[in-house]
């Protein structure tokens, strides 16, 4: 029996989409193989890769002044790649609004002269910082923010007033609401949130940004290289790229983003307004910041909150743990997860505060 999964990343795919790869899985297309068992320089890859590629251009409407690259690595490897590709001045501003925030920052600082523009740290990142009150310094070569915060369940509605670079981390929000791409310089993405398993990480950069890596850039990270190769400069992760296409086949169908995107706003809202009218469950975020993917939540103890999860999970509503810096709940309800997995978790949130108040 399938479960109602909350996880984090890796986390749950359209079943659909998980019942299509199965189908594909011994003959992909005719080719009686599959498409883990081809050449990424074969036709039926190219294919594929090629319609991934402009469906997520066509959905996020990118640009063409843009290059959409997929890459390994993770968004952890984009910490170290954006310095080594953006810095010309040697400058460039974070803004710290959680664990991976701080990691981009930190793994930043290997390579220029980085600052901490503003921080939310003091709150336990509960909030975005006031985008009108931040100074940035001069002579930067980019900004660094992360759009959406997973492990603390807050999200960016306005971004930074700058003319710098805009680049933004959105691992856990990429195709979960509509963005203007045109405001960034460059955004990045794990895949294994809102989009396939893991393997894949999407770079979107404006294309007068690249070619102008450091010295000791790797080849591998080197934008400009993967651009000049569709991606393709060596083995790509071909199954996640494949699954990507089945994800990006899907939303349009829903309608696309803005599609997706009500829908998201819908489950976000119900969830909430049932936490925000309880008096057993709390969500400690600043209510305007809060993300529509993320979101985090405590019962009155730590015991309870143990109680919670176990219990959750034996009713089929699993990986609702917090992460283990914030101890508590999270529910993640990413495009995937379907408006009844979330109304099913507020009738166990129900039952369960019944049984424990
Ligand atoms: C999960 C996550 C990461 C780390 O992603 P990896 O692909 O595991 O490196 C980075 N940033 C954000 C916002 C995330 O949610």
């Amino acid at each position: 029996m399938r479960v109602y999964n909350f996880a984090a990343g890796p986390s749950t795919l359209p079943e659909e989409v998980l019942l299509e790869a199965q189908r594909d899985l011994l003959d992909f297309n005719g080719t009686g193989m599959s498409i883990t068992e081809m050449s990424h320089r074969s036709k039926p890859f190219m294919a594929v890769n090629d319609e991934a590629n402009a469906l997520l251009r066509e959905l996020m409407n990118i640009p063409d002044d843009y290059s959409v690259l997929f890459v390994q690595g993770g968004a952890s490897q984009q910490f170290a790649a954006v310095p080594l590709n953006l810095l010309q001045k040697g400058k460039a501003d974070y803004i710290l609004t959680g664990n991976f925030a701080s990691k981009a920052y930190e793994e930043g600082l290997k390579y220029g002269d980085m600052a901490i523009a503003a921080s939310s740290k003091e709150d336990g990142y509960t909030y975005i910082p006031d985008m009108d009150k931040i100074k940035f310094r001069d002579d930067i070569d980019y900004v660094h923010t992360t759009y959406n915060n997973t492990i603390f369940g807050t999200r960016y509605t306005s971004l930074p007033k700058t003319d710098a670079t805009l680049v933004t981390d959105m691992s856990s929000c990429i195709l979960s609401e509509e963005v203007d791409v045109k405001k960034f310089g460059l955004i990045y993405a794990g895949a294994q949130k809102n989009i396939a398993p893991s393997g894949l990480t999407i770079v979107i950069v404006k294309r007068d940004l690249i070619g102008k890596a450091m010295d000791i850039c790797p080849t591998m990270l080197n934008y400009a290289i993967q651009d000049k190769n569709n991606s393709l400069y060596n083995t790509p992760p071909c199954f996640p790229i494949y699954m990507s296409l089945l994800v990006f086949r899907r939303l349009k169908a829903l309608g696309g983003v803005k599609a997706m995107q009500k829908i998201n706003e819908e489950k976000a809202a119900l969830l909430y307004d049932f936490i925000d009218n309880s008096s057993f469950y709390t969500n400690k975020v600043n209510k305007k910041d809060r993300s529509i993917m993320n979101v985090p939540f405590v019962s009155p103890n730590a015991d309870l909150d143990a109680k919670f999860v176990a219990e959750a999970s034996k009713a089929g509503l699993v990986s609702l743990k917090g992460h283990r810096i914030t101890g508590g709940m999270r529910a993640s309800i990413y495009n995937a997860m379907p408006i009844e997995g979330v109304k099913a978790l507020i009738e166990f949130m129900k039952k369960f505060e019944m049984e424990n108040k």
